[in-house]
């Protein structure tokens, strides 16, 4: 039997990606995907442009990667990514507070951006936004690009370890949605969620164990295990921890086109964990008419 090939977290244009939605999924369907999912972050602007260019046998779960926040054991904050998949996009409450966030990403972009250009960096704060659409989620790697097409770093991840990452002096917050919030909307909205890369310690401090296990409670629908930033005894520690709370397990590749290295499809999701994330979402994936 022929395997089903499921990637549920892949990035376009829209948000940090550098295909476009219609690109996208014909590397998808190229790859040899079954089901993509679109997650560009705090934007679901790509959804009509995927559908209307999906290549027929390929199966498309509208999705976004919402920017959250949890609290953390020291009463800090931790940065949280929820994947949120098949809701109404155009559910109010969700609306208003995505409208917010990417407010706030461009905000926050455009302080980086100056005090970057403050040290003497080539990096122009009206150019970097001006080149986004002016509700584009703007984020680090568009900053990153810039510093690329300057000559300053040869790549977006060179940009990333020595000016854009935590504890290198351009890191500036935003203030994201609290998780249960987000998963509360979503569900709302008639989706499901599922943590994003939740124990990728290389990008920062991570979300608690005992804070997932609140969120399961409050409606989390799944964790995704197999990602890029997971190493082996990471990815056996979430598998564990999604059997003892009931979570599904997905596994995905987090695409970003050539703004990162990996390739679609180079962690996929298990189908009987596919069709138990289906089973608690109200709608189906789109597939070509
Ligand atoms: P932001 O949303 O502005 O905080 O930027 C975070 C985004 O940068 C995430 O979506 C990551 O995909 C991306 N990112 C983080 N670290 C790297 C890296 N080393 N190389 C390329 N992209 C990265
Ligand atoms: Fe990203
Ligand atoms: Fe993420
Ligand atoms: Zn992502």
């Amino acid at each position: 039997m022929v395997r089903v090939r499921i990637d549920l977290h892949t990035h376009s244009t829209v948000s940090d990606g550098t295909d476009s939605p219609g690109d996208l999924v014909r590397i998808a369907a190229d790859a040899g995907l079954d089901v993509i999912a679109l997650t560009d972050h705090d934007t679901t602007a790509g959804w009509d442009t995927a559908v209307r260019s999906l290549p027929p046998g390929l199966r498309l779960v509208p999705g976004a990667e919402l920017s959250c926040e949890a609290p953390a054991a020291d009463g800090r904050r931790v940065s949280v990514h929820l994947l949120a998949y098949l809701f109404d996009p155009a559910a109010p409450a969700l609306v208003v507070e995505q409208q917010r966030l990417r407010r706030e990403r461009r905000r926050r972009l455009r302080v980086m951006a100056e005090h970057m250009a403050a040290d003497g960096l080539p990096v122009d704060p009206d150019e970097v936004l001006g080149e986004l659409g002016p509700d584009a989620p703007a984020g680090r790697p568009h900053l990153a690009r810039a510093l690329v097409r300057a000559g300053l770093v040869r790549t977006v991840d060179e940009a990333f370890a020595r000016f854009l990452g935590g504890g290198r002096g351009y890191l500036v917050p935003r203030s994201d949605t609290p998780v249960a919030t987000a998963i509360d909307m979503i569900n709302e909205a008639g989706g499901v969620t599922v943590l994003a890369h939740p124990f990728a310690s290389s990008r920062g401090p991570t979300i608690s164990e005992d804070t997932i296990a609140e969120l399961a409670e409050r409606g989390l629908t799944g964790v995704e295990v197999d990602h890029p930033d997971h190493d082996p005894a990471t990815r056996r520690r979430l598998r564990g921890l999604a059997d003892d709370l009931g979570l599904v397990r997905t596994g995905s590749s987090d695409y970003h086109g050539s703004n990162k290295t990996l390739v679609i499809g180079q962690e996929t999701t298990e189908p009987d964990q596919f069709e138990a994330l289906l089973a608690q979402a109200t709608r189906a994936p789109v597939a070509a008419s």
